[in-house]
This record gives C-alpha cells, structure tokens and sequence, in this order.
C-alpha cells in the first residue's frame, strides 16, 4: 500500500529564514505520526502547506502514491485532509454552527448541521452547543469547535496543533481513544504537541525539526521524553526548579465570599468564591477552560469591578472598586490569556508593548517618555527569555506566538510585581521556553512574590504550584497543598466529580 502522504524535499523560504528546507515526511494509513520541534522550527509552516495554505518553493507531495498540487484548503479538504487550527479561525459574531458551515461550506441546512454537530459532539465527548456565539466562547471552548469541525469532513488524514491542551486529562485520554479509533480505521493522524508524555503514550513515529530541517526520526514508544526534546533542542534540556520558598507570607491577594452573575449571556456566574494567595507562595487553579477562569481572572485583574470593594484584596487593600490601573499601582501585574489583543498590540513595536503596563515603573518622567530606557528594558526581556525577533523595533505581529508570550511573561516580571496573575502562561510555547517560564513564575515566587496562576496544564500546575484549586461551573474548590493531591482527583473534580471514585461529567460552562 502506498503512504497516505509523502513530502519529498519540501522547501520553503521567507526573505531571509528557511522556513522549510528540504523536507522529507512519510505518513504510512493509519499512522499517528509526530511532529516535533521548538517555537520556529518550521512544523506550522510544513503543515500548512499540506492544508494548502502556503506554497512550498520547490518540492514533491504525493497523496496515496499520486503526486498531488494542493494549492487551497478546499483542495486539500477534497483529498481528505482535515486540520485542527491552533489558532483560531473563527468568525466571532456568528453561531458555532454558522461557522462550521462556513468552514465545510457545506450544502445542508443550519438544522442539518446542527443535528450532525450534536451527533458529533456526542459521540466524541466534545462538549459544543452549535447556538452559541463564537465571541462568547473561551479560547478552549474555540479549539473544541475546530475539533469537531475537523471530524465533520470524516479526514484521512488528521492534522492535530495541540488539540489536548484545553482538555482534562480523562478528556485527553477520550480524544486519544477517538484517534485511535480513527487511526484503527485507517485514518492518519499528524499530531503536534509539546507535551511529550502525550507523544509517547499516542504516536508510533516521530519526526525532529529544527531550524526547518528534519533532523531526526524516532519511535516515541521508545524514546525518552528527554532524548525527544534533546533532539528537538539540539543539545542538553535546562532542569527547573524550585529555589526556597517563602512560607506563611503576608495575604497579597485575596477574594472573599464572592458570587457574581455573569456579565455576558454565555458566561459563567462565579459561585461564592474565596481565595487566599500569600506572599511567596505559587497557586495553581484548574479547570477545563469555560468554567469561570475568563471571570475569576477579568475580577482579580481590575477588568470586572465588584460589587463590593473588600471582596477583593490586592496586598491588603480593598480593591474591588479599582480598575486595572490602579491595581497594578498597588503591585500587581497580569498575564493575560490573549496575547495579541489584550497582552499585547500587534502594530506596535516591542519597545512600545513593554511600554503599555510598564510605564508606571519609572518610564514615564513629567510625562515625558523616556525611549532609551524603554528600548533598554525590551533588550533586557529579549535576551532574559531568549525572545526570537528582529529587534526591539520588531513589530508584536511578526512574532510567533510563543515568542511574543515570552516577551510578555518578560514584561510583567520585570517590574518585580508583588502579585503576578498568569493565565495560561506557557500555552503554545515549546519545551525550551515553557521550562524557562516556569523557572521565571517559581524565581519570582521564591523572591517573595505571590503568583496565581490558571493553567489547563496539569503537569505544569503539579511541578510550580504550592496550592491547587479547581473551578467547575463557577465554583473554586478549596486549595490543597500539592502534595497533598493527585493529578487524578485534581482530573475529577476538573470534571465535576466530588471525589476520588466519582464517575467524570464532561465540563462545559451552564
Ligand atoms: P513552528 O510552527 O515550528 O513554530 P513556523 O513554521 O511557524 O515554526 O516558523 C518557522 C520559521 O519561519 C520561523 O522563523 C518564522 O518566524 C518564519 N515564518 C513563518 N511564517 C512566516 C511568514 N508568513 N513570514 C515570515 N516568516 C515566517
């Protein structure tokens, strides 16, 4: 039998990086393949062009033995390839179901359709509701959508960016049974993932880029998680780890007794929600995105106002009442979950992005900027978190989405906050520079900084937080030391269960 899909010397290149250069991949039927590689290492680049979204400059694709040209997604849908975005390509004013129609530019009817989401959505545990609005919808809620708009075209081949990382860990194993199920049909599966321990436990070929070029193969049954990323890196991985914490600090954030009804018509309503983070001191909140952590986070940063000023503290000081500005007066700082947007400006320059929340530190004099200081501050994160860009007149836009995260992580630290809110703070960012990451939030911790921080990442909140609390359906369970939890429970009661034992709901918001 011929592969599904053959690249021979793919090559692609754009003014002076190669973003691809000389590509071979072979993907047998039914084959769930890995695709490896830090921040820049040419896989969107690869993939994208076996979507049909961008021309290769020289090279062969061959579909079941036929060299093909894919030169559009429609294309590339006709051959049987289906791809799930890691970054959204959804129309933010029209239903989930409006836009799946729009995406398969499918020929039934709105009911139709419906009713095969549903089936879908059913069938795979994905949980979507087709009436929603796309502006509604949380970054997670968005990825689930792309899913089952991918199984809607019955692919042959499955392209998957990171499909796993708004899931929770049974979710995950749910989804991997899907594509095996799919694979032991025949369908071919092309996953990328930085969570190694996923690769492992699902892919039975891997392929290393680095710098665009493959190189290396593996069997990921086989290989360590370690020779993986060696491999991917191209050299030794850093270790991180924890320097002494500080424990029993002062209160520097805290909610009380808070219950707030949601203010968009999807939203969730928080349920009475109390929290104490302490100086020094790492919290981790879980949960499947959707289930309050958009709310919990728009109150904490100033974007959502409370009701009532003392039911939210920042270092002691009742601030419900005060808005984004004047909580990072009073030593907070906040990590976003939206880089482009909301973390950053992609028109502007870096230089002017590390302007927008640090001006109050002292770069600002008379109301005059200080550009030299500024410029120096945007040098220092570039070289501190390792940040891939042209310089510090490099625009936010032409930054990758990792590297733009690190500079954002950079951003805030350096102001030396007494209390960080990171959302999703390593989300799409390679094992390198996740590790450098989290080393940052834990320095910072140890340091004497409180830091929250909201994570669909399991493993990641197992290996910074002191404290782990889950939200489900606006609720914040009560915080346990680490150590004192496993990522099972943490896993059940990310879906709604009540205790070690309890059949798992699928989360979604009410
Ligand atoms: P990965 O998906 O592994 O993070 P990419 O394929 O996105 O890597 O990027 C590979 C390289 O090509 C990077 O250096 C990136 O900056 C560059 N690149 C990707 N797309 C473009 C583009 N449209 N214009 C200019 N450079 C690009």
């Amino acid at each position: 039998m011929p592969p599904r899909l053959r690249l021979t010397g793919i090559t692609k290149r754009y003014a002076a990086t190669l973003a691809n250069s000389d590509v071979n991949l072979t993907i047998g039927p039914g084959e769930i393949h890995a695709l490896l590689g830090e921040n820049g290492a040419g896989k969107s680049t690869l993939v994208k062009i076996i979507y049909g979204f961008v021309r290769p400059d020289s090279g062969e694709i061959a579909w079941e033995g036929e060299p093909v040209q894919i030169p559009d997604p429609n294309a590339a849908r006709k051959l049987g390839v289906g791809m799930v975005f890691q970054h959204f390509s959804l129309f933010e004013s029209l239903t989930v179901a409006e836009n799946i129609a729009l995406g398969l530019g499918a020929t039934e009817t709105i009911a139709e359709l419906t009713k095969r989401i549903e089936e879908i959505s059913r069938r795979y545990g994905l949980a979507v509701t087709p009436t929603r609005h796309v502006h509604h919808l949380s970054v997670g809620e968005r990825q689930r959508v792309e899913i089952v708009r991918c199984l809607l075209q019955s692919p042959r081949l499955l392209i998957m960016d990171e499909p796993t990382s708004v899931l929770t860990p049974q979710e995950a194993e749910g989804l991997f049974d899907v594509l095996r199920r799919l694979s032991s049909e025949g369908c071919s599966v092309l996953y990328i993932s930085h969570k190694l321990e996923e690769i492992k436990a699902l892919c039975e070929r891997a392929t290393v880029l680095r710098g665009g070029r493959v190189v290396g193969h593996c069997d990921p049954r086989i290989s360590s998680e370690q020779q993986m990323a060696e491999m991917m890196i191209g050299g030794a991985l850093p270790v991180a780890h924890r320097t002494s914490a500080l424990h029993e600090g002062a209160p520097c954030l805290q909610i009380e007794r808070l219950s707030l009804p949601a203010d968009e018509p999807f939203g969730t309503n928080l349920r009475d929600i109390s929290l104490t983070l302490r100086d020094g001191e790492i919290l981790g909140v879980a949960g499947v995105a959707g289930n309050g952590q958009k709310e919990i986070l728009a109150v904490l940063s100033g974007e959502r106002l409370s009701p009532d000023a003392g039911s939210v503290r920042v270092c002691g000081t009742a601030a419900g009442h005060l808005g984004p500005t004047a909580r990072r007066r009073l030593g907070l700082a906040f990590i976003p979950e939206e880089r482009i947007g909301r973390g950053a400006v992609g028109e502007f320059s870096l230089t002017e992005n590390g302007l927008l929340t640090a001006y109050g530190s002292g770069f600002v004099r008379g109301g005059l900027i200080r550009f030299g200081a500024i410029a120096q501050y945007a040098r220092d994160i570039i070289k501190r978190f390792v940040v891939k860009a042209a310089g510090i007149e490099a625009r936010g836009s032409s930054l990758s989405g990792g590297n733009m995260q690190k500079f954002i992580v950079g951003r805030e630290m350096g102001t030396n906050p007494r209390v960080l809110l990171a959302a999703h703070p390593t989300w799409g960012v390679d094992i390198g520079a996740a590790i450098a990451i989290r080393q940052a939030l834990m320095d910072l911790a140890a340091a004497g900084s409180g830091v929250l921080v909201v994570s669909e990442d399991l493993a990641e909140l197992f290996e910074i937080s002191d404290k782990i609390a889950v939200l489900f359906h606006g609720r914040l369970s009560v915080p346990k030391p680490t150590n004192e939890t496993s990522i099972e429970e943490v896993g059940l009661l990310m879906g709604g269960g009540t205790e070690a034992g309890a059949s798992p709901v699928v989360a979604h918001a009410a």
